[in-house]
């Protein structure tokens, strides 16, 4: 039997690996260079709490036990989490009652570790948020981590135990055998074999669906900007810090990454017609993120700190949920769409619930292996080691002591294994090993970073991309 699940991103990352727990072979297929790439790759990287989510919704349901699920998860794939904790703050008495209807349905989803509390209290958690705060609803699950590892962890693992991870290539169809889709075909002109299929294209659900004939609610596009600011502001920030959430969302956060620096954003506006390459972003934009950053923090709006700015758009739909469904026109075929946020936190508990709830419903019987291996090795990061250590590991391999990214201390033998890992592009190596993600983005070791690829993969430079074949940094050669 064979598994094809289509997109690369955490949901479908995860899903893959679940089934991969199961006797059937896992062909997942992603049309990027890379896992990871699409909505995992520019969010706010929260494992929220699940507090706010509307009780009956799948949302509800699954963002509370999927936070739950991302301690062992991160021990079995080595990707970071730090459970930094959230604030709601609230002003005044007037925005009390928010926090309690907050804190209300934060206890009937499940959500543990969850109190209001008061200026002092506040003060110990976060010093340096604003005075005009007085209240906040304290979440001690919530935390953080780096989204697209989880993705590229979780597919490096469906990779150990047998599966096929596909890059680069797009599912444009397939064939259909009374009721049952037989073969799912790739842009290349390749066919895989398929009992099972499983979408989970992020923005791309609903052309996904329809190039099967399978009808799904509307996808509409919500953008979100942010601003990432330098390690240097991260002396400000211990934990995430909501504002009151409002109609249009959680509102724009104050969040630290795991690397070290800081988040401001995001904003919360639907895009006109469906455009999934605009991650533009605005002066407007940046600027309503940097009033509300100093809003909550005051000082942090403060230019010596930023480092870039980017957009991440949200899959919406008019019911406001995720969408996990066997397609009524297909009895091997599942939908896992309008995976909005909090589709990160969420992301372990749907790919159990697929599992477990919905792939019942295509009368397919899985059968657990007793040789399934959860974990994958930790990949070494010289950075976060000590000194002693990384002079052994220079004895052994010499390419631990060439530095590559300055600004994030990342050696040539890290690159090199995130190539031997699966990345084909500049940006590739960067998710994965941090390279060109610190103050200069890049501008020092992109150049270097082409060549390792380059020499790695037995390409011409001019065949690196920055992030897709078509993103070339070099256009040949000018000398023979
Ligand atoms: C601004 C913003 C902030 C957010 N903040 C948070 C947060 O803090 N916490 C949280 O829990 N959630 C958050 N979310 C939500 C979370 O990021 C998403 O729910 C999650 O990343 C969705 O993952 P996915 O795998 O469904 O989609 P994606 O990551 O988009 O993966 C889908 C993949 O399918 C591929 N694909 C598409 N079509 C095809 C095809 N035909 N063939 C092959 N591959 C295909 C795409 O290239 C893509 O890589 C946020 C989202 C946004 C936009």
């Amino acid at each position: 039997m064979q598994a094809v699940v289509i997109g690369g991103g955490v949901v479908g990352s995860l899903i893959a690996r679940e089934l991969s727990r199961f006797r059937i072979k896992v062909v997942l297929v992603e049309k990027s260079e890379d896992i990871g790439q699409g909505v995992t790759k520019a969010n706010s990287a929260i494992l929220h709490g699940g507090y706010d989510d509307p009780p009956g919704t799948l949302r509800a349901r699954l963002c509370a036990s999927g936070n739950l699920m991302f301690d062992e998860l991160s021990e079995e794939l080595r990707f970071p989490i730090r459970r930094t904790g959230s604030i709601v703050v609230a002003k005044d008495r007037s925005e009390l009652p928010k926090l309690e209807e907050l804190l209300q349905n934060g206890i009937n989803n499940g959500v543990k570790d969850l109190k209001i509390v008061g200026r002092d209290e506040l003060r110990e958690l976060e010093p340096h948020i604003s005075r005009d705060f007085r209240y906040a609803l304290f979440c001690g699950s919530a935390g953080i981590t780096e989204p697209w590892m989880v993705a590229i962890a979780s597919a490096i693992n469906v990779a150990a135990n047998g599966g096929e991870v596909v890059t680069g290539e797009e599912v444009i169809g397939g064939r259909i055998y009374e009721g049952r889709v037989t073969e799912v075909f790739l842009s290349s002109g390749r066919k895989l074999k398929a009992d099972l299929v499983i979408n989970a294209a992020g923005l791309f659900y609903e052309k996904v669906a329809s190039a099967f004939g399978v009808s799904v609610p509307s996808v509409y596009l919500r953008k979100g900007e942010y601003i990432l600011l330098d390690k240097k502001a991260s002396e400000l920030v211990n934990m995430i810090i909501f504002p009151i959430p409002t109609a249009a969302g959680k509102g724009k956060l104050v969040v630290p990454t795991v690397d070290g620096g800081v988040l401001l954003g995001p904003t919360s506006v639907e895009l006109p017609g469906f455009s999934p390459e605009d991650v533009s972003t605005t002066d407007s934009g940046l600027a309503s993120v940097r009033e509300s950053g100093e809003n909550l923090i005051p000082g942090i709006d403060n230019p010596k700190f930023f480092i870039k700015s980017f957009a991440g758009l949200r899959p919406e739909t008019v019911q406001k949920d995720f969408y996990i469904r066997r397609a009524e026109e297909l009895a091997n075929f599942i939908t896992v769409g309008a995976i909005r946020s909090p589709g990160l936190t969420a992301a372990p508990a749907i790919a159990e619930f697929v599992i477990n709830t919905i792939v019942p419903e295509t009368g397919i019987d899985l059968t657990r292996r007793d040789d399934f291996t959860p974990g994958i090795e930790e990949r070494i990061r010289i950075k976060e080691l000590p000194v002693r250590e990384v002079s052994r590991l220079i004895d052994e391999n010499p390419s631990y002591g060439r530095i590559v990214c300055q600004c994030n201390e990342v050696s040539e033998a890290e690159i090199v294994q995130a190539i031997r890992d699966g990345a084909r592009t500049i940006d590739g190596v960067k998710f994965r090993t941090r390279a060109g993600f610190g103050r200069c983005q890049g501008g020092f070791c992109s150049w270097n970073i082409a060549k390792i690829l380059a020499r790695e993969l037995k390409k011409d430079l001019s065949e690196i991309g920055q992030n897709s074949k078509e993103s070339w940094v070099v256009s040949g050669k000018v000398r023979q």
